[in-house]
């Protein structure tokens, strides 16, 4: 496996997988993180003197349309990206208006170095997601060189993702800056970890999560509980937890995962108290109660200030910190105060030297929310990958690369 930053791309097409998943309203992309993250991986390219062609997905046209007859093709194309990505870069950015015609194959064939090619949105075909192995064949002729930098949909065994590495020799396939730094970051917290290491799981739900906790309780050395998903935990032990959220079918599985852990030394920390509600809303009468004590039309939606202190304590003596999902439901202001001060507690270790990854969708918007994104170690953009990769699984795009 050859590696992007020691390539050279001189008079070579480089065929990149880039995530351009973003939120686009009426022409017009909101968030533009994914774009921007991919332009170091195409500058090096087109300074090395090489040209670039990207492919990448955008929604799901194919299911969208058929439930909304309304939509067409063009509520998915790629085009507003193509104009948005020449701004950012500086470059003229050609724009193909079907990723597998003769068109693009043309305007992939002309590329002089320092051009750029964007294709349409793959999923336009439902080879795309199929994995299926002509389609992969045909993008695969777009490129000398095949880069992966999706790492966004690198647990997904797609054609463009995993099935086309399969077209290009070991030393022309290789992945990208972002998926590169994104693979060392989840290596070095489950692999190259200093001890003691906590994870912090939150959310919703303990059946998100179920995989992800089983995986660390052979990595960790603490697991904090946090989030709508700790009283299942207070339930299944007989606690009282009024209307908080609770998966009944998952009581059992909670005292198994609380035995697992118990057998393995590893130590789950749920929050010993809460702040709790009359109503989900943010105009909501609150209290605080013990979280095994809520009293019966009350729900527990941030944790409190003894688990908020239970928890820094943890977090400030950790060398290794993972941190999936939020503590409350922090996008309405009354039940934040949990989720920030484990933010602070998470930046202020990593200052104290810890290395820090914060992973998955509702914890990263959390550390935006912040203003704390830039004092963790490490901030993942990819959502289910990188939860796939703390499950133990081995994902498509990775395998698809290293393992030829
Ligand atoms: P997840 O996507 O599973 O990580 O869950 C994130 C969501 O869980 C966020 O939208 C939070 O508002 C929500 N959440 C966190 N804590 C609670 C709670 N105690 N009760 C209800 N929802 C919660």
């Amino acid at each position: 496996m050859s590696t992007f930053q020691n390539h050279n791309f001189k008079n070579e097409k480089a065929l990149i997988r880039v995530d351009f998943n973003v939120p686009i309203k009426k022409g017009v992309i909101g968030d533009d993180t994914r774009i921007t993250s991919a332009l170091p991986t195409i500058k090096k390219v087109l300074d090395d003197g090489g040209c670039v062609v990207l492919m990448s997905h955008w929604g799901r046209p194919i299911k969208d349309m058929e439930k909304k007859p309304e939509l067409t093709k063009a509520d998915f194309s790629l085009k507003p990206v193509a104009e948005h990505l020449a701004k950012l870069l500086g470059v003229e950015v050609q724009f193909a208006d079907d990723c597998i015609s003769d068109d693009a194959a043309a305007s992939a064939a002309a590329l002089q170095p320092g051009q750029v090619l964007l294709l349409e949105n793959l999923r336009y075909y439902k080879e795309e997601e199929k994995g299926d192995v002509a389609f992969a064949e045909k993008l695969s002729k777009y490129g000398d060189v095949y880069v992966n930098d999706a790492f966004g949909t690198a647990h997904r065994a797609h054609a463009s993702t995993a099935i086309i590495a399969q077209f290009f020799p070991g030393d022309k396939k290789m992945f990208g800056l972002l998926m590169e730094s994104e693979i060392i970051a989840a290596d070095q917290v489950l692999n190259n970890n200093t001890k003691p290491f906590v994870a912090i799981v939150g959310g919703a739900k303990v059946s998100d999560k179920i995989l992800i906790i089983e995986n660390l309780l052979e990595k960790a050395t603490d697991i904090i509980i946090g989030g709508g998903m700790a009283y299942t935990f207070f339930k299944a032990q007989s606690g009282h937890i009024g209307n908080s959220l609770c998966e009944d079918d998952r009581l059992d599985m909670a005292l198994d995962l609380l035995k697992k852990a118990e057998a393995k030394g590893v130590c789950i920390h749920l929050p010993s108290d809460s702040i709790i509600a009359d109503k989900f809303a943010a105009d909501a009468n609150t209290s605080s109660s013990l979280s095994n004590e809520i009293p019966a039309g009350w729900m527990g939606l941030d944790i409190g200030l003894m688990a908020v202190a239970q928890f820094k304590k943890i977090i400030g003596e950790s060398k290794t910190i993972l941190w999936n999902g939020p503590m409350g439901v922090f996008e309405m202001d009354k039940f934040q105060h949990g989720t920030k001060a484990i933010a602070m507690a998470v930046a202020d270790a990593t200052a104290a030297g810890a290395y820090s990854l914060v992973g998955g969708g509702d914890s990263v918007a959390a550390v935006n929310k912040f203003h704390l994104a830039d004092k963790v170690s490490y901030v993942s953009t990819g959502g289910g990958a990188m939860l796939e990769y703390f499950e133990g699984k081995e994902l498509p795009g990775i395998a698809a690369i290293q393992n030829s």
